[in-house]
């Protein structure tokens, strides 16, 4: 099963309009795009759209016995496709820290494996959360900021997976397993003085589509 879902920020809701990420606001925001992508704008069904929203991350996910989980503890921009990752993440990481905790005789330290769980996957999530925004914001830039950034990314070889290997690694199940962050390459680091007047031009579009 492929589910395509095409993403674009929409001048209508930027402006404050009501009537925002129709039909015609899709085709306009894939018009420059490379052959591949046209072919696929209009497979797509049109009859639904939603903004996007996310949470500002929280570290506190236990309150006695009860636990948050999934988008309840965490609901991302979706740019890393994390979302329901996470979701199943916690739960693995809480079922390890329970089954821990269990006595012989069956009984659970349930306050010692929320206090396992809190103390790993909150901190984990709220990189996700943040790293999502910020790529997010990478994926719609425009004019140089947008030269810069294919620049960049360009030159990264096929095989250098160092800005993804600390989400796809191993999950984490203490603060300790928990991998370094990537160190972000500063966009304004990039030389574009070289590129042409065309490829300056090609940069004014401003779309992504991604695939979930
Ligand atoms: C278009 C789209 C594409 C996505 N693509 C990806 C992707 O590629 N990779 C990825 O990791 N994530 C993706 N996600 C995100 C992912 O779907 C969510 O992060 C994930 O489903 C969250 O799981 P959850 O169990 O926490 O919440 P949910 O899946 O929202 O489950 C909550 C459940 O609780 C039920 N519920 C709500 N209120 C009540 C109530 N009062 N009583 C009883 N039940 C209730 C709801 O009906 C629902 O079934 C995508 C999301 C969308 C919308």
């Amino acid at each position: 099963m492929l589910n395509q879902v095409a993403v674009f920020e929409s001048p209508k809701a930027l402006a404050g309009e009501e009537d925002w990420g129709t039909p015609d606001e899709l085709d306009h925001a894939f018009a420059a795009t490379c052959p591949d992508v046209q072919a696929g704008i209009p497979l797509m069904w049109r009859d639904r759209w939603w903004r996007m929203f996310d949470r500002d991350p929280i570290m506190t996910w236990v309150d006695g016995n009860i636990a948050l989980l999934g988008d309840a503890a965490h609901p991302p921009l979706q740019y890393m496709a994390q979302g329901a990752v996470m979701a199943i993440e916690d739960g693995w990481v809480l079922a390890k820290h329970v089954a821990a905790r269990r006595a012989d005789d069956g009984s659970i330290d349930w306050r010692g494996a929320l206090a396992a769980y809190e103390a790993v996957r909150p901190e984990h999530c709220r990189r996700v959360l943040t790293t999502a925004r910020a790529w997010g914001e990478l994926w719609h830039l425009d004019g140089v900021a947008r030269l810069r950034r294919n620049t960049l990314l360009r030159a990264r070889d096929t095989h250098d997976y160092s800005f993804t290997d600390w989400i796809y690694g191993p999950t984490a199940l203490t603060p300790e397993e928990e991998p370094p962050m990537f160190t972000p390459i500063p966009l304004d680091s990039v030389d574009v003085s070289g590129l042409t007047d065309s490829a300056r031009s090609a940069a004014s579009g401003n779309a992504t589509p991604t695939t979930a």
